[in-house]
């Protein structure tokens, strides 16, 4: 609410009126004046993402912010909008490095602020950059055209330019029930799709539709709002999400009639498309696509991130190419060839068959143990994170859990015991042998209803098995839910981000009281940590005198090696260095308890051979590296 001498002049009549009433009216009143000539408070946020504050988490902070019933506004230079608008707060065109202001006023500022500047910091921290991935060497004789890789594969074809052809369908609906109607579409997208990457497309889509739909009073009036909008995106970090807003438009003139056609041949092609709008992947999958052209796009646009989840081989590229040609589409080696060799093309027929051949070979062998050439038996485990990825990794091949990161449950608000107890109890009844990771907060994994004291280097704050000094009530209920949960099974329970050894007897002895408390037989459990802090490696005799089993966390180890966040938008640490060699050797050598590794390393190529010479006979990796790590390990 602005600061107006109407404002004040209204209350201050109001005022005389409501004293008399009731002392209900009279809090009312209150919270008006508090509202009216209070000051706002504000904080400073500052872009870390190399992305820049784009749509998705644009879209989950304003989602956020209308909760609060306080106003809040964001400004940047000489510009203030409407923190709540994704489309006004999108139009700061906030990029890596800018620091923007937030000014909240009125009822519950506070609680708003607090809970933005959390929730934006795990937006910025968990934001990914989209690199563009490593290209394998081709010997095609024929001229290459370069081509950024979307999603790797091999295509052989006729390409296939996009085009539209509009319909127009009687249709009785009002452009208001249109809104209405695309909403709860986008919606239920979101809602199906929460737990992925993909589900924040489409809570991205309904949020820019509510904020430029909603102040639109007509099709026509929405139209030249979205085009002006997007216009303003051109040559912008933003410019690949110009088709989210054709997308919005298309989805809701389908409602009022406006049907558009995409016309796809009937046998295999190549789709070439400057302006492949979100939606329209789902239709392409559909299809006999056997590969897809991006002209005008980035890696990280929403096309291309439904493309890689719809696993269709696609690449960026934006050479001037003709219709009716037969090319090869060769991303692996991130490369086109136009009108190519007879010879050429029995090379990318070639690749073609010896990918599949290997994919096959890996899903046909994927529930077969993997032993390696010498006949040493490997156990393959998975990193999961709910119950849906553990059912993948079963379908994957997966002999158990190595890593459950129970975040999760944790991740919108706090799960009470009856909920974390069940969502334990039905991951524990797919496999034997599962190791749960207690919460891991902190760092990179903030929540947005723990508020942890400022820290200037979170990294080295409170994380992991430290909560216990913060929250000990988040983690009494979890082990309570877990040792409820595991009845009989010899559940595993690994502490994260263990320092020292009295943290892990500490955490222990906290454990056992809980045990004793809620009358539950813990004896069959086993406690183990996760090796994600150098001090560990120097004290590694004590530690086998009290853990059950130890897990190396590499991403984290790395990261307090190098003294470089994981997270860090330029810095990189190199995560096959010899230095994290050396410290899982050590590791091997003085570790008496069983080892299992399952940072990212333990699914790298390179790395297993290396990995297998030092010992390491468990590994925990994600679900769709399964199939390939067991075959690699069949020839290592
Ligand atoms: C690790 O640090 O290597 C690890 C597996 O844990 P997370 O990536 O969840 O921190
Ligand atoms: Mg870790």
């Amino acid at each position: 609410m602005g600061f107006s001498i109407t404002n004040i002049c209204y209350t201050l009549r109001h005022t005389y009126t409501l004293c008399i009433v009731n002392t209900q009216k009279r809090i009312l009143l209150m919270s008006l004046f508090k509202t009216l000539f209070s000051k706002p408070l504000s904080l400073t946020m500052s872009v870390t993402s190399a992305n820049g504050f784009h749509l998705r988490p644009v879209a989950q902070f304003c989602t956020l912010a209308k909760t609060f019933p306080c106003s809040l506004t964001a400004s940047f230079k000489d510009k203030t909008v409407d923190a709540k608008a994704v489309n006004a707060l999108l139009s700061l065109s906030l990029e890596q490095g800018d620091s923007f202001r937030l000014d909240a006023k009125g009822n519950k500022a506070d609680k708003a602020l607090e809970a933005l500047e959390a929730c934006f910091t795990a937006l910025m921290q968990n934001d990914k950059e989209q690199h563009s991935q490593k290209k394998s060497a081709h010997h095609y004789l024929g001229k290459t055209i370069e081509a950024a890789i979307i999603f790797r594969g091999v295509a052989v074809a006729c390409l296939h330019h996009h085009t539209r052809q509009e319909h127009h369908n009687k249709n009785e609906c009002t452009f208001k029930e249109a809104l209405d109607k695309s909403m709860d579409e986008l919606e239920r997208l979101y809602i199906n799709q929460k737990e992925e990457e993909n589900g924040t497309i489409y809570l991205a889509q309904k949020e820019l539709l509510f904020s430029l739909g909603s102040t639109s009073a007509t099709l026509s009036e929405f139209e030249q709002k979205i085009q002006k909008e997007s216009q303003k995106l051109i040559g912008t970090m933003l410019d690949s999400k110009r088709s989210d807003y054709q997308d919005i438009l298309q989805r809701t003139k389908t409602h009022l009639g406006f049907n558009t056609e995409v016309i796809f041949p009937d046998v295999p092609f190549i789709f070439v498309s400057k302006h492949l709008l979100p939606s329209e992947v789902d239709t392409l999958k559909h299809t006999k696509v056997a590969g897809v052209i991006l002209q005008e796009t980035a890696l990280n646009s929403h096309t291309a991130i439904l493309l890689r989840a719809a696993g269709i081989c696609a690449v960026i590229c934006d050479a001037a190419l003709t219709q009716n040609e037969t090319i090869i589409l060769d991303a692996n080696a991130g490369v086109i060839l136009q009108n190519p060799s007879q010879e050429d093309v029995e090379k990318a027929l070639q690749r073609q068959t010896t990918e599949q051949a290997q994919k096959t070979r890996n899903a046909h062998n994927r529930f077969q143990r993997a032993y390696t050439a010498e006949g040493k038996p490997i156990q393959v485990l998975a990193n999961v994170s709910d119950l849906a990825s553990a059912e993948a990794a079963k379908e994957q091949g997966a002999e158990g859990i190595g890593l459950l990161r129970s975040e999760f449950l944790f991740k919108n608000e706090k799960p009470s015991f009856l909920i974390q107890k069940e969502a334990y109890e039905s991951i524990f009844a797919l496999f034997d042998d599962i190791t749960v990771r207690t919460l891991d907060v902190g760092g990179d994994k903030a929540l947005p209803y723990i508020t942890l004291p400022y820290e200037a280097n979170p990294f080295l704050g409170v994380r992991g098995i430290r909560l216990l000094q913060t929250h000990p009530e988040i983690l009494e209920e979890q082990l309570h839910a877990l040792f409820a949960a595991a009845q009989n099974k010899p559940i595993k329970i690994m502490f994260p981000m263990v320092s020292s050894v009295e943290e892990f007897v500490n955490m222990k002895r906290f454990a056992q009281e809980i045990a004793k408390k809620y009358a539950l037989d813990i004896s069959h459990l086993r406690f183990g940590i996760m090796i994600e802090v150098p001090s560990v490696l120097f004290l590694l005799e004590a530690f086998n005198e009290v853990v059950d089993f130890y897990s190396i966390g590499t991403n984290d180890l790395t990261q307090y090696l190098f003294a470089i966040e994981r997270t860090h938008p330029l810095l990189r640490t190199d995560e096959c260095s010899p230095v994290v060699f050396s410290a899982l050797e050590m590791i091997m050598q003085k570790a008496t308890k069983p080892v299992s590794i399952c940072g990212e390393l333990a699914a790298n190529k390179d790395a297993l051979p290396i990995l297998l010479k030092l010992g390491i006979a468990t590994l925990s990796i994600s679900p769709s590296s399964i199939a390939q790590t067991k075959e690699e390990i069949r020839h290592a």
